[in-house]
């Protein structure tokens, strides 16, 4: 058995996003979704307290003015300074208005400016606190207002006022808004954002695995001596893949050559008894020896016998890999091979030929002629009408040989598998039509080995074309 029994993997042209790569985006955009979303909520965090902080020593600065305006005088609270009330943010309502009440304990307003008049009724309380200054949201309406609070002592009388002034926080709430809207907006782009970054970040990733795979098809396409030499450190994941895929090479390499061995010595030790078999049984024949009701026996033991050998010797050419093939540097030309000896074999057959003239190529002439030959009686064989033609034509520096039948023809999952070792067509089997399914095989290596090309394609309205493409010599 040569090197390339296995079937081999056609290379798959992957697409861009992969389903592994779309997975792995997935959870890189949910991460990054989450991370953006976080860093958000920390963000507005932030910005709440610095506008917090701003407002209340706004508000402190402001109460102070007011404590210095006002002053206790025989138990009761009286301006001192009244233009301090009488400024706009005072007196009218804008979103810098600062809104001033004075209150007792129990909640009896003693003074409050005269923007509140315009406004709604904020609400006065008892408040507990240790330090001088207390602040805190409160909700009125729509706007949100941040109100400072302080107490004003009469050391005579122990008598305590409350000093409450309030400052809208529309700016605050404004700048909040704006951040969320323009997140919501963002949003779309953020995310294509984050999936572009993700997919070339796992493409990036992903990258030495894709080299390894092509590497590894290079092998098993063409030899399976050759190593994965991908250059990563081998105790990293690409490094430890590499070593894992070269080790699985050099057993497979192990196992091929000794199947080779075995079917090259075997298909050796065949050949000779059944050349002897052949050379006794043709001498018998000529010798017009056997009686006639036997030489019809004989007949058919001699047939048996070549169709023996013409599998041995396919076995011992799959064995050796036909390395001949490769290493010929023989130029033969194919048009007489196909007009004059090839036509000379299939001369009681229905074959239409239609080669063009003086066309070389490079090889071995006679396993050229084996391919053919198992072609053109496959065409013969598959097909009721028992009618084939075959074609060679030259276009640039190569030439396409077509051979076509309008037999039962192959269907599209079986046209790889033909090529196979061993493999039989399932109609050509339902149709107890025999063969031994070695012949494409051999066709298909020596022609790789030509560095040519064997395929297939349907035939119309049914049957098969089988196409050889190889580079030709010029001989001028
Ligand atoms: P064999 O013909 O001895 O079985 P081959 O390797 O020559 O082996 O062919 C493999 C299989 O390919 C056949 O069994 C058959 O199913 C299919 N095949 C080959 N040539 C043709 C053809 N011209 N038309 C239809 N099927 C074919």
């Amino acid at each position: 058995m040569a090197k390339d029994t296995f079937s081999l993997p056609n290379k798959i042209k992957l697409p861009l996003i992969t389903k592994s790569v779309k997975q792995n985006s997935i959870w890189v955009i949910s991460s990054l979704m989450i991370v953006f979303l976080i860093f958000n909520f920390v963000m507005m965090l932030q910005i709440n307290v610095y506008f917090k902080d701003t407002i209340d020593s706004k508000l402190q600065h402001e109460i102070e003015h007011i404590k210095f305006a006002l002053i206790f005088q025989n138990d009761s609270l009286v301006i001192d300074h009244p233009r301090e009330f009488q400024e706009t943010d005072m007196v009218e309502v804008s979103e810098n208005s600062f809104f001033l009440q004075v209150y007792k304990s129990n909640g009896e307003i003693l003074f409050s400016s005269k923007n509140l008049e315009n406004y709604e009724i904020i609400p006065v309380e008892h408040i507990e606190f240790e330090d001088e200054y207390y602040f805190k949201d409160l909700n009125i309406k729509y706007t949100g207002l941040r109100t400072g609070y302080t107490k004003l002592s009469d050391s005579s009388s122990n008598s305590t006022v409350f000093i409450q002034l309030s400052t809208p926080k529309i700016k605050m709430n404004e700048v909040v808004e704006k951040i969320i809207g323009l997140n919501i907006y963002l949003l779309p782009v953020i995310v294509f954002l984050f999936a572009l970054i993700s997919l070339f970040f796992i493409k990036r990733t992903l990258n030495p695995i894709n080299k390894i795979i092509n590497i590894a098809e290079d092998i098993s396409a063409t030899n399976i001596s050759k190593r994965i030499n991908y250059d990563a450190d081998s105790n990293d994941e690409f490094g430890r893949l590499r070593d894992t895929l070269n080790d699985l090479f050099d057993r497979l390499e192990f196992q091929i050559s000794q199947i080779s061995q075995f079917s090259d010595n075997a298909s050796h030790q065949l050949m000779t008894p059944l050349t002897a078999i052949n050379t006794e049984l043709e001498y018998i024949l000529n010798k017009g020896e056997p009686k006639e009701e036997c030489r019809e026996s004989f007949n058919v033991i001699k047939f048996q016998t070549e169709q023996m050998i013409h599998i041995v010797k396919t076995l011992l050419i799959l064995a050796r890999d036909c390395e001949v093939c490769a290493s010929s540097n023989k130029v033969f030309n194919l048009s007489s091979l196909i007009k004059e000896d090839i036509s000379q074999s299939f001369l009681d057959k229905n074959i239409a030929v239609d080669v063009e003239k003086n066309i070389y190529i490079l090889g071995e002439a006679d396993y050229f002629r084996m391919v053919i030959e198992n072609i053109l009686n496959n065409g013969l064989k598959y097909s009721n009408d028992g009618k084939v033609k075959l074609s060679a034509k030259t276009s640039g520096n190569k030439v396409k040989i077509e051979i076509s039948d309008n037999g039962i023809g192959i269907p599209d999952e079986e046209k790889n598998k033909v090529f196979e070792r061993f493999y039989r067509g399932q109609q050509s089997e339902k149709d107890g039509i025999r063969g031994y399914g070695l012949g494409l095989s051999l066709a298909k290596l020596v022609i790789t080995k030509m560095k040519g090309y064997l395929y297939i394609e349907d035939n119309t309205p049914h049957g098969s074309i089988f196409i050889i493409e190889l580079p030709i010599v010029n001989m001028e």
